[in-house]
């Protein structure tokens, strides 16, 4: 059976883009053999305040940190889209375009994975796609299934995979979970070391680190 041309899709508000992304995505893109990791930068977050960064700055921080990384690109199909950014709607417009015979997989981490019962239409998301969930250092293993909603425990229980293969057999419908290592890094701590005045350029690819000084965002002089 041939192997499906796999695509990996990293939703997130991106306010701003960091180094734990690019990590993330390098690594999945490596160890699952993506052909190509598109970076999906949200117009209006369902489940966070309205972010004080405008989309269009948020997408140029994007955009600026996998310039010269020809298998990663920006996917501004969120931006273009009037009202709320769901995740169902924006698979609905890949598959429209890309058509079935593409695997997608939805990398998150352990964080926002917890949230998916709050997600618009959620039940159905694994119709379009597949979930790589990766553990964030912080916090939030999804191990501590304490505070995993039943609800989703039993949707894991019933599309767990623990073969990456199957990624590229199926277009759709398996979790994976894949160990990372992933960095300890978060937009909310970034821009709160910004407020502060404190360094964080060893965070960021440095044309956001510059991107954000030159517009003075999260207060940065
Ligand atoms: P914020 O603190 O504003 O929520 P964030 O750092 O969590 O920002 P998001 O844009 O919310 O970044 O994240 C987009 C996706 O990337 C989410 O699925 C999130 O779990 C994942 N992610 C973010 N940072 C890391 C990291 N350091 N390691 C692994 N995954 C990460
Ligand atoms: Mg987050």
């Amino acid at each position: 059976m041939s192997l499906l041309r796999s695509i990996g899709l990293l939703g997130g508000t991106f306010n701003p883009i960091h180094n734990g992304h690019l990590y993330l995505a390098e690594q999945l893109k490596r160890t699952l053999g993506l052909n190509e990791v598109r970076f999906i930068p949200s117009a209006m977050p369902v489940l966070k305040a309205a972010p004080e960064v405008s989309a269009a700055q948020r997408a140029e921080m994007v955009k600026r940190a996998i310039a010269g990384k020809p298998s990663f690109k920006l996917d501004p199909l969120e931006l273009a889209r009037a009202g709320k950014s769901y995740t169902i709607d924006t698979l609905l417009a890949l598959r429209a375009i890309l058509g079935n015979e593409v695997s997608l997989c939805w990398l998150i981490g352990t964080d926002a994975f917890k949230s998916l019962p709050a997600w618009h239409r959620w039940s159905e998301l694994l119709d379009y796609c597949h979930f790589v969930v990766v553990q964030r250092p912080d916090n939030s293993g999804l191990s501590a299934a304490v505070d995993v909603a039943p609800a989703l425990q039993t949707l894991i229980q019933q599309h767990i995979t623990h073969d990456a293969q199957d990624l590229k057999r199926l277009s759709h419908g398996k979790i994976l979970m894949q160990e990372i290592d992933a960095l300890d890094i978060s937009s909310t701590h970034i821009r709160q070391q910004l407020t502060a005045g404190e360094d964080v350029h060893a965070q960021l690819p440095a044309e956001v680190f510059a991107y954000i000084k030159q517009h003075h965002l999260y207060g940065a002089s």
